[in-house]
């Protein structure tokens, strides 16, 4: 162990004698280290996995186990009087992702690396992130996230690019962050950064000069876009990323004897969403640049690049209108302009134009048609892209279509997060499951043991009160270890209806007050961040923290019934919140929700879903057997078919249902208006009678009686265990190592 040498080196103390802050730098310097030491793969075909976010949470534990060395550290540590989990506390979140799109990315990392594919990922380095949430009136408010300390993982690298713009050029220099695999080599993780940038132009919370691109470019992650001031700088940041990327894959490629005639046969990029799209016309034109026509440099970049669709919600997917890129990348249109040209000589069908009438540039439409592949994240997900949303894209380019069910790491979601578990585990079945997740079936054999399904019972019981005590620690929250843990965490969005579950505390609460109480207490847990500009969904927070409060302040309902909703939602909270979760909520309206990715790490870690059929759910409920999941509500068959005919009218089901009405109209009851403000709860009860566009009130009956359902078969402990280790036993599918070997053999072909 050279910790010893490093910190004496550092500061001439022993551990014993150093600080935890001091701790924490050296451990630092030794896994940076030591994760340069090891090999990346030096393949000919190399991937760039391109995204705005990679949402990588705290890295330090993660790579002392990747690195093979967490038991030891964490030995060393504790004989010197020290506590590795304080020294992790220590440790600033990066904040360079906003939801299950970026974790994807971080999750992909870990994955490539520990497959040793050879493979990198490209972004940006945003200095604040995404926004730190904290609450103040029972509201969301948005400050700053710095994350970045004067020594961190990322390392300064010599690359400077230049970057065009119309009317100045910025210099882009690339830092690096090295990603370890388990027990393999590392791959990068590459983030270009302007160097002017000027943290000083923030103010009133996340405030700032969005005209100045020289100096708040890479500020922030996905800047407030409800202006065009604020949607001309994610153009800006996009092509900027992509400029970068697109300069040192050309420059990679060339360093390992490639001729650009052949850019294919040594690079592939994975577009994660539309936000990277304009790397393809950026390629076309730097090809262009360097001497081959244009004929030819569409073909090579076509055969370069593949798009993750990670949506349909028409209003994520992105469309500039023309105006934006001629003013901030001029360069680009008459490529752009040349690529739509092309598209309207061989097809009749408006839908599949990249710019529309009302010239605008569909960003998807250039990934789809200038791409080779196109992949949903999930089965129900890619089904609905080429039989409904993309259906006039796949009658095209059947052939380009594919899936790739979404993936976790379980270095992170279990190896790291529950540390309890996994112990319980490799005893069972051996340490076979860590490289190979399928090993986890294996489980199977302990079906009907006893002993076993009593220890999983108490895992989960140990991981509930560490929980307890990190929330009281940490936010000054108080939980009832012994009530059931029902935990809801994921971005604000009305689609998934964190407002569903709301309407059900409010009924549970009136339930109550009438004296129908529930056999053991129930804690519902939300985390969530809503986008700053995201007028709803920042009324849900509202809602969710009056209800809070309410509850908290009534001594007839506390002891059966309380609401959290925990501040700043981020990885390093959902990895204390996972292991602790009884029930997860997956309920999304069905369609809607294109993969999810916390369904499976709950799974993963014995906890069971309440859900509808959407996303992934409904490859969970494939595997675990409907005994073992509990899902309700209309098939997404049903809902597409109530948007095509427009016959979803919530306020019918507001009428006729007397417990929804009671409900709903306890949102703007004086109760609440006490607590809240009356502006915030007016606006989301008209939301939710006139409008309820997500169809909350549809699904709400059979979500109150599957819930109800659920909670009265927790207090069959032995059953319930048996679900626990069923949902544990089948989420080997979904580890994402299983995910980047498909997308290695179907769509990147690396070795
Ligand atoms: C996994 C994860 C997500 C994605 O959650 P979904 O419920 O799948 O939307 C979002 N944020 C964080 C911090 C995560 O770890």
């Amino acid at each position: 162990m050279e910790l010893a040498e490093i910190l004496k080196e550092r500061c001439n103390k022993s551990i014993k004698e150093c600080s935890d802050q001091e701790l924490y730098f050296a451990l630092l310097e030794m896994t940076k280290k030591m994760a340069q030491q090891k090999e990346s793969n030096s393949g000919k075909r190399k991937l760039y996995y391109i995204s705005a976010e990679f949402l990588i949470g705290k890295l330090l534990s993660n790579n002392l186990i990747n690195l093979g060395i967490y038991e030891d550290v964490k030995e060393l540590l504790e004989k010197n009087g020290k506590d590795i989990n304080v020294i992790e506390g220590l440790e600033p979140e990066p904040s360079l992702g906003n939801g299950g799109l970026g974790r994807l990315a971080a999750c992909f990392l870990d994955s490539i690396a520990t497959l040793g594919l050879n493979g990198d990922g490209i972004g940006l380095n945003y200095h604040y992130g995404l926004f730190k949430q904290v609450f103040s009136d029972h509201l969301q408010c948005e400050t700053p996230n710095p994350w970045m300390q004067k020594e961190c993982w990322l390392t300064k690298t010599d690359t400077v690019y230049q970057i065009p713009f119309g009317g100045f050029t910025l210099n882009s220099r690339m830092y690096d962050i090295d990603v370890t695999g388990y027990g393999n080599r590392t791959t990068k993780l590459h983030l270009f950064d302007v160097e002017t940038v000027d943290e000083g132009l923030v103010h009133d919370g996340i405030d700032f000069d969005k005209e100045d691109i020289e100096k708040n470019l890479t500020l922030f992650l996905y800047p407030d876009d409800s202006d065009d001031k604020g949607r001309l700088l994610r153009v800006y940041q996009q092509y900027f990323m992509v400029s970068s990327g697109a300069r040192l894959i050309l420059e990679e490629a060339c360093a390992r004897g490639c001729s650009l005639h052949d850019l294919y046969r040594y690079a592939t990029i994975q577009i994660n969403d539309t936000h990277p799209t304009m790397v393809i016309p950026e390629l076309i034109r730097l090809l262009m640049e360097r001497g081959i026509g244009i004929d030819e440099a569409i073909d090579i970049v076509s055969k370069t690049c593949a798009y993750t669709n990670h949506t349909i919600l028409a209003e994520a997917l992105e469309k500039w209108p023309v105006h934006y890129l001629e003013k901030a990348v001029p360069q680009l249109m008459p490529i752009i302009y040349e690529l739509h040209n092309r598209v309207v000589k061989k097809y009749r069908d408006e839908s599949v134009y990249i710019i529309d009438n009302e010239k605008r540039v569909h960003m998807a439409h250039i990934d789809i048609h200038y791409g080779y592949s196109v992949n949903g994240v999930a089965y129900l997900h890619t089904e609905i892209l080429k039989d409904s949303e993309l259906n006039n894209f796949y009658r095209i380019y059947p052939e380009k279509f594919n899936n790739k069910t979404n993936g976790i790491t379980f270095r992170r979601w279990l190896l790291h997060c529950n540390h309890r578990l996994s112990a319980l585990i490799e005893e069972l079945i051996g340490p076979g499951f860590k490289k190979d997740a399928a090993e986890l079936e294996k489980l199977l054999a302990y079906v009907d043991d006893d002993t076993v399904l009593e220890r999983i019972l108490d895992v989960k019981a140990a991981c509930k009160a560490e929980l307890k005590s990190y929330l009281k620690e940490t936010q000054g929250i108080e939980l009832d270890e012994n009530s059931i843990f029902d935990i809801q965490i994921k971005r604000l969005h009305e689609y998934k209806r964190q407002q569903m579950n709301a309407l059900y505390v409010i009924s549970k609460y009136f339930e109550i007050k009438e004296g129908k109480k529930p056999t053991t207490p129930i804690t519902v847990l939300f985390g969530a961040k809503a986008a700053p500009a995201y007028v709803i969904a920042k009324d849900i927070i509202h809602l969710i923290l009056c209800l809070q409060d309410l509850i908290d302040n009534d001594p007839e309902v506390s002891p059966y019934l309380k609401v959290v909703m925990v501040e700043n939602y981020n990885v390093t909270l959902a990895e204390k919140l996972i292991p602790a979760a009884d029930i997860h909520e997956q309920i999304s309206l069905a369609s809607k929700e294109a993969s999810g990715t916390s369904n499976m790490k709950f799974m993963l870690n014995g906890a069971v879903a309440l859900g509808t059929m959407d996303g992934a759910n409904v490859e969970i409920a494939d595997l675990v057997g409907k005994d073992n999941i509990y899902i309700f509500g209309e098939s997404s068959d049903e809902v597409i078919r109530h948007y095509e005919k427009a016959d979803y009218i919530s306020k019918d089901f507001y009428e006729n249902d007397p417990e929804i009405k009671r409900a709903v109209d306890f949102i703007v009851s004086e109760k609440l208006l006490k607590l809240g403000w009356k502006e915030n709860l007016e606006r989301l009860y008209k939301e939710l009678l006139n409008k309820d566009w997500f169809m909350t009130l549809l699904d709400f009956k059979a979500y109150k009686e599957e819930k109800e359902r659920a909670l009265k078969e927790y207090e069959d402990r032995k059953a319930w265990a048996k679900k626990m280790l069923i949902n544990i036993a089948k989420a080997g599918f979904f580890s994402s190592d299983r995910t980047i070997a498909q997308y290695n053999s179907e769509v990147w072909k690396l070795s």
